[in-house]
């Protein structure tokens, strides 16, 4: 018997339009645990390296992970791995909300989508019946709305709905996959369900889970929800208001925006407004939130309640979570917020990331003050900042006039138009827009998140480690007191001696062994959280959570009764980060291709920063142009994947 996962995965295959229950091989999950580690087994096993993000050929994977479902709180994510069309390399998305606890009720641990229907259909999961059907009736619609149209088609209220928009439809790369409160928006994993002809998959599930241990297991859960409760109870201290809670950054619960507004950067992410935030506008924007917020909302089975439902009147209702309400706001320059809440409805029916979008659209309007883009590109544009917004979204997602251009993003948006435009697109990493953030002076543990992360997406790398240092020693000693979740007692002393001005503070301090040390620590639990299906914001991503490195050996061997200790996960992690680093090594991801946006920090350190990659690299077992090495691959079990990189000439005699 499998215990915490159903050992079985749903094979759909659109150009053919058959469906297959496939039975799992256990093993897969001794070595990868679940959901994002045997994502990428299958990914490299399966689709070929030089294959294009709109191939038939090209999978598209909705994945639980190992304790998706379970009892344990905050279990819900989805992983949705393929190949994304903005960076060309592996992507992976992922959305809370109700979809995984679903699918595995209904007897699935993933859907793997292949081929290419040749019409728009959706599919129906209801336990063991699945069909491919016409979704012609759907074109068009909203995200949001087509999973309202498919629960009252399939008379089934509680069917969970992943949906794309109009976005998704026209492949737009900054395409989102909407369900519930939640979305997978980055990497375009919604234009890849549009290639492939998908507009929703709709589940019901009504199984069982089966676990190991169930007493020793609900133990556990009890003893997470007990913190939960604590730290709702006690804020960290001496951080800022976002960082004292467990969750997603609590935006729909916040409503004192200083920080943010002051030190994100507005419009195309260049230009600080260092004296925006004043009484009238706090008191402005706080009657906004809460006149527009009816009430906060959760994720399936957790109390912490990081979304919102948002009524605008006048428009639909809809969910926002995380961001969202400023990234429209801050880039189209608008000083009322409920500009930002009436976008970001029309921004989430059309399915759009909200984090990219509305800097590709400062990046059009940039580019037409610069005399690049002329009046032409932007005929019927009008003339105020919101107008102007709102005609180029539904332009981009369209696909209409300069909108087919910029529907790419603003790396490829800038190869095509030419004329200087490249300069413009100035915050990408890897090809893809990052968060409008530009500080003073270089932090070495974010240099190596930025430069180095698969998952391309800050604030999913983030997280246990303290974002700055504390301004006085009580402060410090007060922070490490109760901090149990370190996996070594090193990390308490690099707090204790971390200081924000003199010799031990940025960019030298921490030192560069100590950030590979820190990296290495928010890496290793956020690929965790990733196999296990757990919210980052309950683990890798706040600081002091109810969920670390030594309890979760704990949880998955009563759950899923994998004999797993805290080295065992170790090495687990380490073999999904090589696996994952090797798939995008095979598509020619290299040293060069890794370097935060150039005005990031403004001050930065050539030389520390290439010492950083040596150290980082070196500490992963890879070469110094970021490929893994044949020895250390095949420590990890991986030496078919060292096999075919040698084949291929990328990992050479010389290489160790
Ligand atoms: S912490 Fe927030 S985002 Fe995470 S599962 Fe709970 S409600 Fe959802």
């Amino acid at each position: 018997m499998r215990y915490s996962e159903t050992g079985f995965n749903l094979e759909i295959d659109l150009t053919r339009g058959s469906i297959e229950r496939v039975a799992t091989d256990p093993k897969a999950t001794d070595l990868h645990v679940g959901g994002l580690g045997t994502n990428a087994q299958i990914l490299w096993d399966r689709v070929p390296a030089d294959v294009d993000p709109f191939s038939p050929d090209n999978l598209l994977i909705f994945s639980t992970g190992l304790l998706g479902g379970t009892p344990a709180p905050g279990a819900n994510r989805t992983i949705i791995t393929t190949y994304s069309p903005q960076t060309l390399l592996m992507g992976y998305s992922m959305m809370g909300g109700f979809f995984a606890p679903e699918l595995k009720y209904a007897g699935y641990d993933k859907i793997i989508l292949r081929g290419k229907s040749p019409s728009l259909v959706y599919i129906w999961i209801n336990n063991d019946k699945v069909e491919i059907r016409d979704a012609s009736h759907l074109k068009g619609k909203g995200a949001v709305e087509t999973q309202e149209l498919l629960r009252r088609e399939l008379k089934e209220p509680n069917a969970q709905v992943a949906a794309i928009g109009l976005a998704g439809e026209n492949r737009v790369f900054t395409a989102s996959i909407e369900q519930g409160r939640s979305s997978a928006s980055r990497l375009g994993i919604g234009a890849v369900m549009g290639d492939k002809g998908v507009k929703a998959i709709a589940v019901r599930g009504t199984k069982d889970i089966n676990l190991a241990r169930p007493a020793e297991f609900l133990e556990l859960c009890n003893d997470v929800l007990k913190y939960i409760k604590y730290r709702n109870e006690n804020p960290v201290p001496n951080v800022m208001t976002i960082l004292q809670g467990l969750g997603s950054p609590q935006e729909m619960l916040h409503t004192d925006e200083k920080w943010h507004t002051e030190n994100f950067m507005w419009g195309n992410a260049r230009i600080r407004r260092k004296d925006f935030w004043n009484d009238q506008i706090e008191k402005k924007w706080k009657d906004t939130q809460l006149g527009v917020r009816k009430r906060l909302i959760s994720c399936y089975n957790c109390p912490i309640k990081c979304g919102a439902i948002i009524s605008v009147p006048g428009i639909s209702t809809y969910m926002m979570k995380c961001f969202s309400k400023l990234t429209y706001t801050m880039a189209a320059f608008v000083d009322d917020l409920d500009f930002g809440f009436r976008i970001a409805q029309r921004a989430t029916e059309y399915g759009v990331d909200g984090f990219s979008t509305p800097q590709i659209m400062a990046f059009a309007f940039e580019l037409k003050e610069a005399g690049i883009l002329t009046d032409a590109d932007f005929e019927g544009c009008p003339s105020d900042n919101e107008g102007k917004f709102f005609w180029l979204l539904d332009r981009i997602v369209r696909r209409e006039g300069i909108g087919d251009i910029l529907a790419d993003g603003t790396y490829w948006a800038a190869q095509k138009i030419g004329k200087g435009s490249e300069a413009f697109a100035h915050n990408n990493i890897k090809k893809h827009e990052q968060l409008p953030l530009k500080l003073g002076m270089l932090n070495p543990v974010y240099f190596l998140m930025y430069a180095t992360g698969e998952k391309i997406n800050i604030t999913q790398i983030e997280g246990q480690f303290p974002q700055s240092a504390f301004a006085t020693q009580e402060e410090k000693e007060e922070f490490v007191s109760d901090w149990f979740q370190v996996p070594d007692e090193k990390f308490k002393q690099y707090v204790m001696d971390w200081d924000l001005r003199g010799e031990r503070s940025n960019p030298y301090y921490p030192t560069v062994d100590m950030s590979v040390d820190i990296v290495d620590w928010q890496e290793m639990m956020h690929y965790i959280d990733d196999a296990l299906g757990v919210c980052a914001g309950l683990s890798s991503f706040p600081l002091k959570p109810p969920y670390h490195i030594h309890n979760y050996p704990k949880f998955i061997s009563s759950g899923a009764g994998v004999d797993m200790d805290e080295e065992g996960l170790k090495q687990v992690y380490r073999r999904n980060r090589s696996l994952i680093r090797s798939i995008n090594v095979r598509r020619g991801l290299r040293r060069a291709d890794e370097k935060p946006p150039e005005d990031h920090w403004k001050k930065r350190f050539p030389e520390l920063e290439e010492k950083l990659l040596d150290a980082y690299y070196k500490f992963k077992g890879w070469d110094k142009d970021g490929i893994p090495t044949k020895e250390s691959l095949q420590a990890l079990d991986l030496g078919y994947v060292a096999e075919d990189l040698e084949q291929r000439g990328i990992i050479k005699d010389e290489q160790g």
